[in-house]
């Protein structure tokens, strides 16, 4: 069952009570750069990506979001701020939709008021984010390290400071390098409060590990109905973040966009076709289609004597012959196909079942 917690607005999407969870991304373009910066946000947008995050290291750059939303940006924006408080402000009146900050890095109460009051004003909502780097100097002496125990209470102690405020549209991420002190930690904070929770494996590593670390940590984490947006964190092309985001949730049963979830076999002595780049191919053509909320199985299998009915459940597939193969649905065989146009045929179907859908 999904932990229960009150729900914020990010623009026009909820995150956490009965909203679904949303995959985020960040931009990694140089923010000043504001039309480089919008066309990687249609990208991330045409990924399937629900919010996106931009640093804003000056005030300057907080114009950006004024910039955005007048280019006819859809996804709602987060502004990243660190340390300068007047940052945050001028991000809240260029037409930020989030603001992310943590109020211990901020200073003076004061300043942490004027954001929380700002944020107020315009219906905005915070997310603090605590990582092994930002734990606060008394914690590590009290814990000796950032464990969990200490992320976790670093995470309370940034939102009881802006509670006093009386701010509490807050949205709390834990992150760790370390999958284990990640999970442990969010599900301390869990446990303890009802905000929602943002997910990621920080600093993860380039695309491979990176996704199998955030995998293994968020997926633990959503099983157990924990967590309410994601970021698969990736030293890799930020569209790659949100894919990968998008297959986590639609392989736990989470996705409210649907997609294409592929099964194919691992291959064996039976395989007479090139199964492996049929599988990548097909995937390389269908990564960015608008499923238009439909969520599709299809298969790629290597032999027609065991192909079509060890994936029976899934919608449509291929399974190889000697350099042919053939097109069967919902485990019944419906059609032989020539080697070379497996992936043509696969996608023409693939076309077809949407559109039928609609
Ligand atoms: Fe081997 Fe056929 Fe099974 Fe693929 S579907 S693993 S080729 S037996």
């Amino acid at each position: 069952m999904r932990r229960k917690t009150r729900k914020v607005s990010v623009g026009q999407i909820g995150i956490g009570g009965d909203s679904p969870v949303t995959v985020q991304s960040m931009t990694n373009t140089d923010t000043a750069d504001f039309e480089k910066t919008f066309g990687q946000l249609r990208v991330l947008e045409d990924a399937g990506c629900d919010i996106v995050r931009i640093a804003v290291p000056s005030v300057e750059s907080a114009e950006v979001f004024k910039y955005l939303k007048n280019r006819g940006v859809r996804a709602p924006l987060v502004a990243d701020v660190h340390f300068d408080y007047k940052i945050a402000l001028a991000a809240v009146s260029a037409g930020a939709d989030k603001i992310r900050i943590n109020p211990g890095n901020i200073g003076e109460k004061w300043k942490v008021r004027e954001v929380a009051d700002a944020c107020r004003s315009s219906g905005l909502p915070i997310r603090i984010g605590v990582n092994s780097g930002s734990v606060e100097k008394k914690l590590l002496e009290k814990y000796g390290s950032p464990s969990a125990e200490a992320l976790a209470e670093s995470a309370l102690l940034e939102a009881e400071a802006l509670e006093e405020f009386g701010f509490s549209d807050i949205v709390l991420s834990i992150k760790s390098s370390d999958v284990q002190t990640m999970v442990k930690a969010t599900k301390i904070v869990a446990a303890e409060c009802d905000y929602p929770l943002h997910l990621g494996v920080t600093e993860a590593g380039p695309a491979y590990d990176g996704i199998i670390k955030n995998c293994a940590g968020l997926g633990a984490l959503l099983l157990d109905g924990i967590g309410d947006t994601v970021r698969i964190s990736l030293t890799a092309d930020p569209a790659e973040e949100v894919r990968a985001g998008r297959k986590l949730l639609s392989a736990l049963g989470l996705s409210r966009k649907g997609g294409i979830n592929v099964i194919s076999c691992p291959t064996c002595g039976r395989t007479r076709i090139p199964l492996i780049r049929i599988a990548e191919d097909y995937q390389e053509r269908t990564k960015n289609l608008d499923t238009k909320g439909k969520s599709i199985t299809v298969a790629i299998m290597g032999c027609a004597v065991n192909g079509p009915g060890e994936a029976r459940e899934a919608d449509f597939g291929i399974a190889g012959g000697d350099g042919c193969g053939v097109l069967f649905r919902h485990g019944e065989i419906c059609e032989k196909i020539d080697e070379d146009r497996l992936v043509d045929r696969l996608f023409e179907e693939t076309e077809r079942y949407i559109k039928e859908a609609e």
